[in-house]
C-alpha cells in the first residue's frame, strides 16, 4: 500500500494520541513499502546509491504520487492567481507524514535523520514551480527546527504538532526592511511587561505570511550585545496588533505569498520564547547548515527537468535544416551543464552524509548553496536561450525556472554571505 494512501486512511482526527499512532504506522509502512519496492527498483541509481536506501526511495515515490495528483495539476492556476492554498496542501502532506520527516515521533514526526529531509526536498523539486517547495521548506526546515530542538513541551504541543500534521501553517520572521544579510541588526523588540512580551516592529519578505497561523519570530529581548539579545518567539498571527501590511509582488515564486508584517503592541506570554531567552540568534544560526542543504536539494530535480525538456524541445525544433540540438554549441553546452549538476549532486550527498554522522559541514553546505545558486542562474539562462522566443513566453517551464530560481543566490544567505563563510573557514578574511 502506498504510504500516502495508508496515511490518508489512518489520519484525519484532531486527536493527539492518534497523531502519534499515525506517525508510527507511517514509519512502519515506510519500511514495509520500502522492502517491496527494492525488488522493483533495481537500477544502479536505486540499489547502490551513495546516500539513499530503499526507504529513501520509497519515501520519494510516495511523495511523487502526491505531487503528481494533488499539486502539479493545479500549479499553473496557482501561479496565475499568485497564491497556492497552503492549508489544503499542507494538510495532505502532513497527513502523509511529509511535514515532520526529521521531527520527534511524540509530536507526530517520523524521527528520521536529515538525509530523509534531503530526499523529500529533492522530490519536492518535481513540483512545477519554485514557490510551493519553498513554502513547504519554510514550514519544515526553517520555522520549526529550533522549536523541535529547544522548545518547551507546551509550545511543541501548541505549535509544532499541528504544523507537522498540516493543521497549522508556519512562517519565519527574521528579515526586516533594514536587516536581511545582517541578521544581527534587526530592530523588532519584545519587551517584558509582567508575564507578557510586548512586541513592536516589523518583518519583511515573510514567506507564507498572508496565510500563516503562527510565526517563528526573531526579536530583540534585551539590550545585550547583538548576538546575545535575541530570542525566538512563537507568535500566533491572529494576535491583536499583528498587521499584514501587504502581499509583495515578485518577479518569480508567484504561487508563494510573501508578506510585509507589522507589530503594534502585540502581547504574547513570556512562555512563548523558544528555549533560552537571548539564544535566538544562536538557534537561528544552528539551523543554517540544514537550511542550505535543503535549499540545494530542492532545486536539483528541476534543473534535471529543465535540461531534459530542453533536449526534447531542441531535438524536434529545426533550424538551418537540422535540429537545434545538433549544433555542437548546443549539445556541448548541455553536456557541460549536466556535468556541473552531477558535481553539485555529489557535493550535496557528501555534505549530507557527513552531517548525519555529526560532522560540521558549514563550509561544504555554504559551497553547495553558492554553487547551487550560480548553477541555477547559468542553467536557466543557457537553456532558455535554446528555446528562442518560446523561452521568453510564460507558457514554458524553463522561463518559470529562470525567474524562480534567481532567488537561490539571494535568499537564506546571499552568494556573498556564502563566500564570506567559506573565506572564514579558509582563514583568508582580512584581519582586523
Ligand atoms: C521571495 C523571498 C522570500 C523570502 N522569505 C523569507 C522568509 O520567509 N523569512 C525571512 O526571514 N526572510 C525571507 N526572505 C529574506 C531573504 O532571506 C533576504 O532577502 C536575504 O537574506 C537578503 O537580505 P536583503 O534582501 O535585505 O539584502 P541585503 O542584506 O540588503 O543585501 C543586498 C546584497 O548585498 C550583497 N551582500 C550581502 N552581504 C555581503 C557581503 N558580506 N559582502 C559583499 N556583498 C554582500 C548581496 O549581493 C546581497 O544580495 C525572503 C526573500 C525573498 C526575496
Amino acid at each position: 500500500m502506498a504510504l500516502w494512501e495508508g496515511a490518508r486512511r489512518l489520519h484525519l482526527t484532531a486527536n493527539r494520541s492518534l497523531y502519534q499512532a499515525t506517525s508510527i504506522c507511517i514509519n512502519r509502512q515506510l519500511s514495509e513499502n520500502a522492502s517491496s519496492k527494492v525488488k522493483v527498483a533495481s537500477s544502479p541509481e536505486t540499489t547502490d546509491h551513495i546516500l539513499y536506501t530503499s526507504e529513501h526511495f520509497a519515501l520519494k515515490e510516495s511523495l511523487k504520487k502526491i505531487v503528481d495528483q494533488e499539486i502539479n495539476p493545479h500549479v499553473d492556476q496557482w501561479e496565475e492567481e499568485g497564491l497556492f492554498p497552503a492549508h489544503k496542501i499542507f494538510k495532505i502532506l502532513g497527513s502523509a507524514g511529509f511535514l515532520g520527516v526529521t521531527k520527534p515521533v511524540e509530536y507526530g514526526g517520523m524521527g528520521l535523520d536529515f538525509s530523509y529531509s534531503v530526499a523529500v526536498a529533492e522530490e519536492l523539486g518535481s513540483i512545477n514551480c519554485g514557490g510551493i517547495p519553498m513554502a513547504i521548506g519554510v514550514q519544515t526546515d526553517m520555522a520549526t527546527p529550533a522549536l523541535a530542538r529547544f522548545g518547551s513541551a507546551a509550545l511543541k504541543t501548541e505549535f509544532l504538532l499541528p504544523s507537522i500534521m498540516g493543521d497549522k501553517v508556519a512562517c519565519l520572521g527574521v528579515s526586516e526592511v533594514g536587516a536581511g544579510s545582517d541578521v544581527a541588526s534587526i530592530k523588532t523588540k519584545a519587551v517584558r511587561k509582567g508575564d507578557e512580551l510586548v512586541i513592536n516592529g516589523g518583518k519583511m519578505w515573510t514567506t507564507n505570511g498572508t496565510q500563516a497561523d503562527w510565526m517563528c519570530l526573531l526579536a530583540n529581548t534585551s539590550d545585550a550585545a547583538p548576538h546575545k539579545n535575541k530570542s525566538l518567539i512563537c507568535l500566533p498571527m491572529n494576535t491583536p496588533g499583528v498587521h499584514i501590511a501587504r502581499k509583495i509582488g515578485k518577479m518569480g515564486m508567484w504561487a508563494s505569498d510573501t508578506a510585509e508584517v507589522f507589530f503594534d503592541d502585540v502581547r504574547v506570554p513570556c512562555q512563548n520564547i523558544i528555549g533560552q531567552e537571548g539564544m535566538g540568534f544562536t538557534y537561528q544560526m544552528l539551523q543554517f547548515q540544514e537550511e542550505r542543504l535543503w535549499a540545494v536539494a530542492s532545486v536539483m530535480s528541476m534543473m534535471d527537468k529543465v535540461i531534459q525538456e530542453t533536449i526534447k524541445y531542441t531535438r524536434q525544433r529545426k533550424i538551418f535544416n537540422q535540429p537545434v540540438l545538433y549544433h555542437q554549441a548546443v549539445h556541448f553546452r548541455l553536456a557541460e551543464l549536466e556535468t556541473e549538476l552531477e558535481l553539485l549532486r555529489s557535493l550535496l550527498y557528501r555534505a549530507t552524509g557527513m552531517y548525519i554522522k555529526g560532522q560540521d559541514v558549514t563550509k561544504l553546505a555554504s559551497m553547495a548553496k553558492l554553487k547551487g545558486g550560480r548553477l541555477c542562474r547559468e542553467l536557466g539562462d543557457s537553456c532558455l536561450q535554446y528555446w528562442g522566443g518560446m523561452g521568453f513566453t510564460s507558457d514554458v517551464l524553463v522561463s518559470r525556472f529562470y525567474r524562480d530560481s534567481r532567488l537561490l543566490s539571494i535568499g537564506g544567505g546571499a552568494d556573498e554571505v556564502m563566500l564570506a563563510i567559506i573565506c572564514k573557514y579558509m582563514d583568508t578574511l582580512p584581519r582586523k
